[in-house]
């Protein structure tokens, strides 16, 4: 019996639910999960299209980014994903995607604005844009860089990775992460809508106000802590 066979079904479901979602085409787009008491996380394999994807084909790497098991080679941003795993040591999942409209407002290298509720429902602030990598990073080893440049971004914002689990990089594009697969899929699907929504917005009224603080603190609360109330207990 494969001892990772489970976490290889899990990360394989995981990655066919981004192109059901409309969130990649092609070979776009990659979602990893993570074992901790094996030590490793089962990612997509590099350059094979969704369609043709199998569970077996899913690399088995540990949190250094070597390749474990497996018998193709893992998606090229396996070193983002490691450095993430191994410095975040409270997220199970990471979701990495171009969709168009979070790509597009990491392009402009713009926060999303928090317009409305439904993105309160989720996060309370913006959804945080980090700068387009320095040169010395892009020229280096540029996946580990773009793990290390995420992890200092939300240190120099004071944010945490249970806190904010959706960020866009500079000119690059939208992570999602969570403690579980199906979350961190579902995060990288709110980030996408909530990015076309605040750019429909925009679009509409270019002088829309930021959602006021009573409605923030109400719909965050109303799903998160101690007195939330939405949904099925
Ligand atoms: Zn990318």
């Amino acid at each position: 019996m494969d001892k990772y066979a489970q976490i290889r079904q899990l990360s394989y479901e995981a990655n066919m639910q981004l192109p059901k979602l409309g969130l990649v085409i092609f070979t776009f787009g990659n979602v990893s999960v993570a074992d901790r008491d094996q030590g490793i996380f089962a990612i997509k394999p590099s350059g094979v299209p969704y369609e043709s994807m199998s569970p077996e084909s899913i690399v088995i790497v540990d949190f250094k980014g070597r390749v474990i098991d497996g018998k193709l080679r893992p998606s090229s941003d396996t070193l983002t994903h490691a450095v993430l795993y191994s410095q975040w040591k409270s997220i199970g999942a990471i979701v990495h995607t171009h969709s168009t409209y979070a790509t597009a407002w990491a392009q402009a290298l713009r926060d999303v604005p928090i317009y409305g509720t439904t993105h309160a429902d989720h996060l309370t602030r913006d959804i945080p844009c980090a700068p387009p990598l320095e040169d010395n990073m892009i020229e280096g080893n540029y996946e580990y860089e773009t793990g290390v440049h995420m992890v200092n971004f939300m240190k120099w914002k004071e944010f945490s990775p249970e806190e904010v689990e959706m960020i866009l990089v500079g000119s690059h594009g939208p992570f999602a992460w969570a403690k579980t697969a199906e979350k961190a899929v579902y995060n990288s699907a709110v980030l996408e809508e909530l990015s076309k929504m605040a750019f429909l917005t925009e679009s509409l009224q270019p002088n829309a106000s930021r959602l006021k603080e009573s409605l923030i603190k109400k719909h965050y609360e109303r799903k998160h802590g101690p007195g939330s109330y939405y949904g099925q207990k």
